[in-house]
């Protein structure tokens, strides 16, 4: 009798006995404990797969535009703007209305295209790769930091933005900084050179140069002059200590672990949204409150590149 027939009356039932089959139960390394690891990997993998949508906003993929505006406002009509409570209020509107009008107004100032390696693709609502390993988040994952981060950006905030990459979210920050309610910031009157609102750092000088131009060829060449924006080559694992405390700190790549330095370069009253883990990741808010208390919150699963070495991630 072979190992076919030796199987449970029942399983040979379900089972078709082709001849792929038999080999299958005919191998001498064929085991049941075999049929329970596959059993158990897809039943995780489906485990994952129902769990995505609970996590990243099942409307999130469905926002690409042909415009710049377009796009933008898909995002909005999704409510992908619209998940935060600030402290706006600005006449009847809601709360959340204004978080994400805000929001929509400072991400229509900034267009992708100038951020992207593939124009043709601006305006889909998908990463996309950027070289050196890296890629431009989607917008509604720039949509959601904006969102988390928006009640600490306060007018004349600083913020850092470590992995910033194309510079994309950088302006978005920085428009969110200088429009609260329509004025620009202090700086910009004085025309002399002040402490930078926003810092983006990010390890691969190619990006740091390109991150540059792109933000000159998107209008903000005179906020780097002034040094409102600072886009500097570094390791972000070590925040960037010459301008903290920051109000606002976003990590664009994964941590394998909450880097310290971040947290003790974290104002008083100001939020991280930091990615962490490494196969899973989650999106964290760390709160620091006035007396320098931290309060760490689980956000939502999310799939980011590493924050790492420039020779990890290259060989990536
Ligand atoms: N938010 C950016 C980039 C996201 S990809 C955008 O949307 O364009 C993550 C970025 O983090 C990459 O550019 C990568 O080079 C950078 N990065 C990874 N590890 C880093 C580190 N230790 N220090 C600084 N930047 C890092």
């Amino acid at each position: 009798m072979d190992r076919f027939n030796r199987l449970p009356q029942k399983l040979r039932k379900l089972t078709r006995e082709t001849k792929a089959e038999r080999t299958l139960y005919c191998n001498p390394g064929y085991s049941r404990v075999h049929d329970i690891r596959i059993a158990s990997f897809f039943i995780e993998l489906l485990r994952r797969f129902r769990k995505s949508p609970k996590n990243i906003d099942s409307m999130a993929w469905t926002s690409s535009g042909s415009s710049n505006a377009e796009l933008i406002d898909n995002m909005l009509r999704n409510g992908i703007l619209g998940k935060v409570v600030g402290d706006v209020v600005d006449g009847n509107k809601s709360e959340a209305e204004c978080a994400s009008d805000r929001i929509a107004r400072a991400m229509k100032k900034v267009d992708r295209a100038n951020y992207v390696r593939d124009k043709r693709d601006a305006y889909e609502d998908s990463p996309q790769t950027i070289g050196h390993g890296a890629t431009i988040s989607a917008p509604h994952m720039h949509a959601y930091a904006a969102s988390h981060l928006l009640p600490y950006l306060p007018p004349g905030g600083r913020v850092l933005d470590v992995g910033s990459g194309s510079g994309y979210l950088s302006a978005v920050l920085y428009h969110l900084i200088e429009d609260p309610h329509g004025h620009k910031p202090s700086s910009s009157d004085s025309g002399a050179k002040s402490k930078p609102l926003i810092i983006g750092i990010e390890h691969v000088s190619e990006l740091t140069d390109w991150s540059i131009s792109n933000l000159k060829h998107d209008g903000l060449g005179e906020a780097l002059e002034k040094g409102q924006i600072e886009m500097v080559t570094g390791d972000g694992r070590l925040g960037y200590p010459p301008n903290a405390p920051y109000d606002a700190i976003h990590v664009g790549a994964a941590a394998p672990e909450l880097p310290q330095a971040l947290v003790d370069q974290l104002a008083p009253g100001g939020r991280m949204f930091i990615p962490i883990g490494t196969y899973k990741q989650n999106i964290y808010h760390i709160d620091k409150d006035e007396s320098g208390k931290i309060t760490q919150t689980e956000v939502m699963g999310v799939r980011y590149v590493p924050l790492t070495d420039r020779k990890s991630q290259e060989e990536h």
